[in-house]
């Protein structure tokens, strides 16, 4: 391994300053490095160390070596340090925020600072969290308790749409329940995750939270590794196979939080015009690049066509843009590889003709990775459009004619994340959303998640949950005690 770059003990995070791994408790500069792009203009935005397997080696080694003292540290100072993480990051807020829109892309005053200030409010909150022992049975001869055990270290795989929210609602249940991480982010977005790993250094033990940033390579050395007790993924379903497949190798504990096809169903009663705007957000923000984005919009036919003129209406004044001017509404689409995804897409449509009261061209000519908001009317079920995940700033609108029609559409899918119902008939709404195979499903809101509100998927869109009480259960083995009297 190369040289360190400092020592944690003298730890001073500067943004300006390179980008290396933490592992170790100390921050480790690689002899390679590789670019990543700031998706506004295409340019290099810096260049993030290249970890190889050693390194990710050394990583897990550190978090193996951290565990036990670790995990033998009383809960409530365990809690205070993951407390103390959120004044750390706080600190940083600002930088974070602007790094985040820089290599992500997604608007600094809107999306990015939400995204940082909500996971700081995740980790303090986290902090405070504990799995009591649950007393079973206390009789005069007998006594049954199940506490709640750390798992050992745990690996931690994350996306590009929202690195810093995603990645710290892994790390504060890990360290709170008493396990060690070694986390590796996106290869498309390791900045935020290589900085809010050298602050954690600040905070926590040598060797508790360990980053490692490189190639896709890494991700399947860690779900292979004989010392890593559990995988806590984000990202596609199709990764999140690959991940449960090499798990099985010593058979570890696998949370998997995956894409989706939200559906959001507006019934004949609802008031269109007024959640026009709240599902706009719904569906374009981040640009679409949002697991539980509603990607399928079904509208009752009777109001269908005034819904999608009041939707293009709104839609056309958002502007798209660099996410750095606080114009902007919509930032672009993180990286190249998705930005030919939607190209494919946009193909598709344009092929088949569908009606686009709404943009549909995307102009190649611009520096960064620009899509327009696009909106489909009344696709065919079958269309691609319908049926896949585009993770991008277009939306089909579909007419319905009954709610019988409407549910089994909806479930016709392999994925099952999360979906919402609009109505003013309240319990009409709800007798919709309780027949949605999904793992959350919001009536008249959307997009509302909590602390101790557990969140995963159904079918296809997942394994597990994170967050709430199950969310911090995924980190720690049952242990039943019984006791004679
Ligand atoms: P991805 O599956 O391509 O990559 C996710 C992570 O897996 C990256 O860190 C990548 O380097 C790593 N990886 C790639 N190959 C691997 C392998 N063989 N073994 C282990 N790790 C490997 O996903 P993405 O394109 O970064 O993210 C977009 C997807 O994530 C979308 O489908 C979206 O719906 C989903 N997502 C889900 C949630 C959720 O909570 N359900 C949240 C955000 C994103």
């Amino acid at each position: 391994m190369s040289a360190d770059i400092t020592e944690r003990s003298t730890v001073a995070v500067d943004f300006a300053g390179p980008y290396g791994l933490s592992i170790d408790g100390k921050l480790i500069e690689t002899n390679k490095s590789f670019d990543v792009f700031n998706p506004a203009t295409n340019e290099v935005l810096a260049q993030a160390p290249e970890g190889t397997a050693e390194h990710m080696e050394a990583a897990i080694a550190a978090a193996k070596r951290a565990f036990p003292a670790w995990s033998a540290m009383d809960a409530d100072a365990r809690g205070a340090l993951v407390e103390a993480y959120a004044d750390a990051l706080d600190a940083h807020k600002e930088e974070l925020i602007t790094l985040l829109t820089q290599e992500q892309g997604k608007p600094r005053h809107s999306m990015a600072k939400g995204e940082v200030e909500a996971a700081i409010h995740w980790v303090r909150e986290v902090g405070k969290r504990r799995l009591p022992v649950e007393v079973i049975e206390d009789t005069d001869s007998h006594v049954v308790e199940v506490h709640h055990t750390p798992l050992g270290v745990v690996g931690a795989i994350t996306p590009w749409n929202f690195p810093v929210l995603l990645g710290l609602w892994k790390v504060a249940p890990c360290l709170v329940t008493g396990n060690t991480m070694v986390m590796k982010p996106s290869p498309y977005t390791p900045l935020c995750t290589l900085r809010f790993g050298e602050i954690a250094q600040q905070v926590f033990p040598a060797g508790v939270l360990n980053i490692v940033s490189g190639g896709n390579d890494l991700g399947q050395q860690m779900t292979e590794h004989p010392d890593i007790a559990k995988i806590s993924f984000t990202g596609s379903t199709a990764t999140g196979k690959k991940v449960m497949a090499s798990g099985s190798t010593n058979l570890k504990r696998i949370t998997l939080e995956l894409g989706g096809n939200d559906a959001a169903i507006v019934l004949a009663d609802a008031d269109w015009q007024a959640i026009v705007p709240t599902l706009f957000w719904a569906a374009f923000g981040n640009s679409g690049q949002w697991c539980i984005a509603s990607k399928r919009l079904y509208v009752h036919r009777s109001i269908h066509a005034q819904f999608v003129e009041a939707f293009v209406a709104y839609a056309r004044d958002i502007k798209v843009g660099d996410g750095m001017d606080p114009a902007t509404g919509l930032g672009p689409i993180q990286n190249r590889m998705q930005f030919g995804k939607l190209k494919d897409l946009f193909a598709d449509v344009k092929a088949n003709g569908y009606d686009v009261p709404l943009g549909g061209e995307i102009d190649e000519s611009l520096a960064g990775n620009f899509v327009p908001v696009t909106i489909v009317n009344n696709p065919p079920e079958d269309s691609r459009i319908v049926k896949e995940e585009p993770f991008g700033p277009i939306l089909p609108i579909i007419a319905f004619d009954d709610v019988e029609e409407v549910i089994a559409k909806a479930n016709d899918s392999p994925f099952g994340l999360a979906g919402s119902v609009w109505g003013r008939d309240r319990d009409a709404a709800i007798a919709v959303a309780k027949r949605l195979e999904t793992g959350t499903v919001w009536v008249n809101e959307i997009h509302l998640h909590g602390i101790d509100v557990p969140f995963g998927g159904h079918k296809q869109s997942g394994l597990g949950v994170e967050n709430g009480r199950e969310g911090l259960a995924e980190f720690t083995n049952t242990k039943t005690y019984m006791f004679k009297k």
